[in-house]
């Protein structure tokens, strides 16, 4: 069974939660690991944690736009995102170097 993918739908939650984690995460935490693995384990727990708001294509950079100001939307998105950085620092997927 082939499922297409719904292209013009997506969830607004993923650029807001990249945007908080270069801008407010990596700015004031000193991450243990600041490989691409952890960076990408921490927003992928956060998604899963916090509720999707998708949205289509064409509605998307003013829905996004709202979301973002939102003030509780920012908490707990913050809230989240530490909580996952906790989680990933605390048992990383990584490899290690060698
Ligand atoms: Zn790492």
């Amino acid at each position: 069974m082939e499922f297409a993918r719904a292209s013009s739908v997506f969830n607004a939650m993923e650029p807001i939660v990249v945007s908080f984690f270069e801008e407010h995460i990596l700015p004031n935490y000193s991450l243990k690991c600041g490989c691409d693995k952890c960076a990408t384990d921490i927003i992928v727990l956060t998604l899963n944690h916090l509720k999707p708001q998708y949205t289509s294509t064409q509605a998307g950079q003013a829905y996004i736009k709202a979301l973002y100001m939102n003030p509780q939307m920012q908490s707990d998105i913050l809230q989240e995102l530490t909580r996952s950085l906790q989680i990933v620092e605390s048992k990383p997927q990584h490899q290690l170097a060698e």
